[in-house]
């Protein structure tokens, strides 16, 4: 059998976000929602593919050069790209001399990750830290992920998994020993959720109330978009989530913010229908204080 491998988008050393202490999260690549607000929609995508950072590019012409496969065109002040010509080599990008072009996507054996993560074991042991896999959606890459996350607990590492819920139930109780903390992702209720994320809700939900009755540890991790599903009905979901198991570890709310939409057109994707801002002061604790009447009052923000 092949070796299994993760496509990874990015890791990020020493982050305080995605779970306990200081971490090391390896966000990976290829997902299957396709929520509206995705901040990282250069993870969406099951392969590696091309960034292109016009604000950077110097219009040097190297990048046209490099390619033999015609996709960059670069004349008189003006970058253009015929993505679907683009084989995801990576030349053009190590060519560039200004990093306007970046590859995003690279597989990863368990062992790298697990060795990458192992060089800041001092760090997670003073602060309670460790290595969150993240994505994109790291339950769609299932034996690549169930090896590194074995081998992080063979190496005595505490491990969080960042997850939409969309995935078999028998894939999430098979991890469910070598996870220490599941960062379980509440998009959006009912319509709503198969409106901006593209798939319904009823799967996730049953998935996280099983997983929580077998005893695992979660954290749920809510996105809140101003007037997109932050509806009291959203909101009163939170809160009976949080109410009818009381053991949880906790609820985050994740404000909106408006750094996708650019990293979105770096891939030749767009992003529509958002707020131009990002979520504020007042949206926050508008959306705490209706969370605290719903009797949901230990709700942080994430
Ligand atoms: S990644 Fe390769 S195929 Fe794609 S544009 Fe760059 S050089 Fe051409
Ligand atoms: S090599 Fe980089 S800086 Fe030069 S034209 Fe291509 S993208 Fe722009």
């Amino acid at each position: 059998m092949p070796e299994a491998r993760l496509l990874v988008m990015d890791v990020l050393r020493a982050g305080l976000n995605d779970g306990p202490g200081v971490r090391t999260t390896v966000f990976t690549k290829g997902c299957p929602l396709k929520c509206r607000w995705c901040h990282n929609p250069e993870s969406q995508r099951p392969l590696p593919e091309l960034s292109f950072d016009a604000e950077r590019c110097a219009f040097c012409g190297r990048c046209e050069e490099t390619c033999d496969q015609g996709v960059h065109r670069v004349e008189a002040g003006t970058h253009r790209l015929e993505r679907r010509l683009c084989l995801a080599c990576g030349r053009c990008a190590s060519d560039c001399p200004t990093d306007a072009l970046k590859l995003v996507g690279r597989w990863w054996r368990p062992e790298e990750i697990v060795s990458l993560a192992l060089r800041d074991r001092r760090y997670y042991e003073r602060s309670g830290g460790g290595l969150t896999i993240s994505g994109g959606e790291p339950m769609a890459q299932f034996e690549a992920l169930r090896e590194t996350l074995r081998l992080a607990k063979r190496e005595g590492l505490h491990t969080c998994l960042d997850t939409c819920g969309h995935a078999p139930l028998a894939d999430y109780l098979d991890v469910a020993p070598w996870v220490d903390l599941f960062l379980w992702d509440v998009k959006a209720t009912g319509e709503a959720h198969a409106r901006l994320t593209g798939v319904d809700d009823k799967r996730i939900e049953r998935n996280l109330r099983a997983l929580y009755a077998s005893g695992a540890r979660i954290r749920l991790r809510c996105p809140l978009v101003p007037g997109l599903n932050d509806s009291d009905a959203h909101l009163a979901r939170l809160a009976d989530l949080a109410r009818t198991m009381p053991e949880l570890d906790g609820l985050d709310i994740m404000p909106f913010h408006a750094l996708g939409r650019d990293k979105a057109a770096r891939v030749g994707m767009t992003q529509q229908g958002l707020p131009t801002e990002s979520a504020g002061p007042a949206d926050i604790s508008g959306w705490l204080a209706t969370l605290a009447d719903l009797g949901c009052r230990d709700a942080t923000v994430g």
